[in-house]
């Protein structure tokens, strides 16, 4: 098997006795693009910081292509390790033109070097800026001269920290496409770092998700939004639902009907997590008829509180026949009026049960 582009293992650094880094281990393939994800200040810098070899760990080690680049006692210089980076503070240098940005790390006839550098500014769509100096072009186009220049030594490994934050919405999205594309071509390992779970949703083939210097969870977009492993990674990617249940038997009892709960001794209060984008309503029997609970989940019938038109989608708060209050997103094509009843379904696969947590 051979080795991966970039490994981290168990890798741990302290500040004032704190852990800011706390047994981190990572692998990344050629062309795949990892995201750290987390809340401020749970170490997502510093673990690509110790990556970049300007922060050093207090253990743990770096490989890059199965040679240590670093462990606690040694470290291979920074210039050496092959890695590309941008940071939210990508700053051209000033005084140099835009192909000279872009030529900056590379070595070799300055015919050469302005003919690589020239080839990649066509590559994010500034063919003819090489003359230019960086304070004549806009935000975005200061992003794109970054990223040609980050890529232009041809790294093994790219890291990202937030570079796109400083972009409005509609720049941000295209730059990151192109970025991801750029460095997907050139087989580029990406480690980045964000606290957008959107921008992480949908950059990462990988999402690793921090807590307190921790990874708490690791897996594919799609995985870890179906299947978080706790209460707050769950609301980490979109506000939740909590409903208390009892246990008794095996069996959580909630206002939404019961939740298998094995392993979980009579009486134990357990919290029961649904997205309000997995809540369907059943618009066509307005609350009549039998429950339509099925083998695929659960349901409830439920009163309508109020609606709130949100452009993409409608927000509908509930009150539970049975008590609890629920809201559910749907396409904005509904906005259901306040003290309609409606049965609200839940697929079973899409209700996660935790033990009971503040
Ligand atoms: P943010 O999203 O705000 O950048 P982060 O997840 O990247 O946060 P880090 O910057 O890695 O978090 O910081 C992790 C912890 O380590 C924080 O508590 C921070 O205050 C602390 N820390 C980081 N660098 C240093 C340093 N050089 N000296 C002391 N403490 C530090």
């Amino acid at each position: 098997m051979s080795n991966p582009r970039l490994e981290i293992r168990n890798l741990s650094r302290r500040f004032a006795g704190q852990f800011a880094v706390d047994d981190v281990s990572l692998r990344l393939e050629p062309g795949q693009v990892t995201c750290l994800l987390g809340p401020s200040g749970c170490g997502k810098s510093t673990t690509l910081r110790i990556v970049a070899g300007v922060e050093r760990q207090d253990s743990g080690e770096v490989l890059i292509d199965g040679a240590l680049v670093c462990d606690g006692t040694r470290s291979q210089p920074p210039e050496l390790r092959n890695i590309g980076m941008m940071f939210q503070d990508f700053a051209l240098f000033p005084h140099l033109s835009v192909w000279e940005n872009v030529a900056f790390g590379l070595k070799g006839a300055k015919s050469i070097r302005r003919a690589r550098a020239e080839e990649l500014l066509e590559r994010v769509d500034l063919a003819g800026y090489g003359a230019q100096m960086p304070h004549e072009l806009s935000g975005g186009e200061q992003q794109r001269v970054a990223l040609a220049r980050a890529v232009a030594p041809g790294p093994r490994i790219m890291l990202l920290d937030e570079p796109f934050s400083g972009l409005d919405d509609r720049l941000r999205d295209g730059i990151r496409d192109e970025t991801l594309e750029v460095l997907r071509e050139a087989g580029t390992a990406v480690l980045m770092v964000t606290h957008d779970p959107g921008e992480a949703m949908k950059m990462a083939d990988e999402i690793a998700l921090m807590r307190d210097g921790k990874i708490v969870q690791k897996g594919a977009p799609y995985t870890i939004y179906n299947s978080p492993i706790d209460k707050d990674a769950a609301s980490f990617f979109s506000d939740i639902n909590v409903m208390v249940g009892k246990v008794e038997g095996a069996l959580a009892k909630t206002p939404f009907g019961e939740f298998f709960a094995p392993g979980h001794a009579d009486g134990t209060i357990l919290d029961i997590v649904i997205r309000p984008q997995h809540i369907r309503i059943d618009f066509d029997r307005a609350g009549q008829g039998p429950s339509p609970t099925d083998a695929m989940g659960h349901a409830a019938r439920a009163k309508v509180l109020r609606s709130r038109f949100l452009g993409q989608n409608s927000l509908v708060d509930f009150k539970l026949e049975q008590g609890a209050a629920l809201t559910a997103s749907v396409p904005s094509v509904f906005l259901p009026k306040p003290d309609t009843l409606f049965w609200l379904l839940a697929p079973r696969k899409n209700c996660y049960v935790f033990p009971r947590s503040e």
